[in-house]
Formats: C-alpha cells, sequence, structure tokens
C-alpha cells in the first residue's frame, strides 16, 4: 500500500484549482436553470466516487435542495466496466414530483449512468438531469444523457476528487492518471 499516494500518479490531468474553478461555474449554471422551479430539488450522488464533487457542487449552488445517495456497483478491483449494474445502496426519499439532478463522478461506457436514470426515470420524477464531472466520450457504448459537465477526458485510468482504484486515492484533491504499472 502507498505512504504517499502521490508516488503512485504518472501525471495531474485536472489540478485542484481547475476542478473548484470549473464547480463554481456548474454552480452557477444550475442555480440559474433551477431558479424559477417551484418544486422540490434533489441531488442524487452515486456513491462513492461521486462524493467529493457533490460536496463542492452542492456548496456551489444556492438552491434549496436536499442530497440523497444511491450506490451501485461499479469495477470493484478491475478497471472495465462489467456492464452488470447492481444497486446496493438504493434512495431514502421518493423522488416522484420531484426535480432530480443526479450526480455523477465520471460516465465511461454509459452503461451505470443509463441504467440509473432508466431506473430512476420509473419513480415519476418532475424532471431529470444529469451533470457529472467527467466524461471518456470516446469509450461510450450506449448514447446518454448529459445535462451538465466539468471536463471531458481522455481514455486513461483517472484516480482522485473521489474516484478510486481498489478503494484507494479517493482523497488525492486533483484528477490524476496512475503508473500503469500499477495496475497491469
Ligand atoms: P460506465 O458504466 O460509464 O462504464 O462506468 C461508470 C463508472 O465506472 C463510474 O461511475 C466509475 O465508478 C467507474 N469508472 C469509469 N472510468 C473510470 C476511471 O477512469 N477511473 C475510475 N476510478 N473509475 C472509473
Amino acid at each position: 500500500m502507498p505512504r504517499n499516494l502521490l508516488d503512485d500518479i504518472k501525471e495531474t490531468l485536472i489540478s485542484a484549482e481547475q476542478i473548484q474553478q470549473r464547480v463554481l461555474e456548474l454552480g452557477q449554471q444550475l442555480n440559474a436553470d433551477y431558479a424559477d422551479s417551484e418544486r422540490e430539488i434533489i441531488f442524487i450522488g452515486v456513491l462513492k466516487g461521486a462524493l467529493m464533487f457533490m460536496v463542492d457542487l452542492a456548496r456551489a449552488v444556492n438552491l434549496p435542495i436536499s442530497i440523497d445517495f444511491m450506490a451501485v456497483s461499479s469495477y470493484g478491483a478491475s478497471t472495465q466496466s462489467s456492464g452488470i449494474v447492481r444497486i446496493i445502496k438504493d434512495l431514502d426519499a421518493s423522488i416522484e414530483g420531484k426535480d432530480v439532478v443526479v450526480v455523477e463522478d465520471i460516465v465511461d461506457s454509459g452503461l451505470t449512468l443509463s441504467y440509473m436514470l432508466d431506473n430512476l426515470r420509473s419513480r415519476n420524477p418532475a424532471s431529470l438531469k444529469v451533470c457529472a464531472l467527467l466524461n471518456k466520450k470516446d469509450r461510450r457504448t450506449v448514447d446518454t444523457q448529459l445535462d451538465y459537465l466539468g471536463f471531458d477526458v481522455p481514455d486513461a485510468f483517472v484516480v482522485g476528487y473521489g474516484l478510486d482504484y481498489n478503494q484507494l486515492y479517493r482523497n488525492l484533491p486533483f484528477i490524476g492518471v496512475l503508473k500503469p504499472e500499477l495496475y497491469r
């Protein structure tokens, strides 16, 4: 196990400052878009990857939002999407008639997100939008909705700011690329 996480990072893709700046911009966009909504607004974070993003994004909006979390199965110890999505932790509250914003860490193949959106849509929210920090658009295998986006990233396995490899590196404040020898 690394004692200094930085030793395992090949390069920084997006700095902590760039993330913070972009999160503020996304917050302002959401403030403007939902300013006239008279419905309840709920941000749904996808655990655990979206944790940091949710915490910062929620503080960047001045809307009366509630926050809920969902956990779905993801990569586990591998770096490839299995295509199998399972709900491990469901929402605490109903989203029926509410304005829902799904807060995701990264959209890769799109499988996880499209499964989640189908599932959430069946619960009859008034509206359903997606805000993702990162997008690996070259890897998309299913078409998915993406309403708010932080950054496009190249096809490399990234960690930091909530994103893990084997549950580590989530606490890095930036987005970086792991040294490939660590997961090959
Ligand atoms: P998808 O279903 O779109 O292929 O994958 C979505 C999920 O896979 C993300 O929510 C994330 O948990 C994981 N994932 C995809 N790409 C990466 C990556 O580059 N780094 C990390 N740490 N997780 C990733």
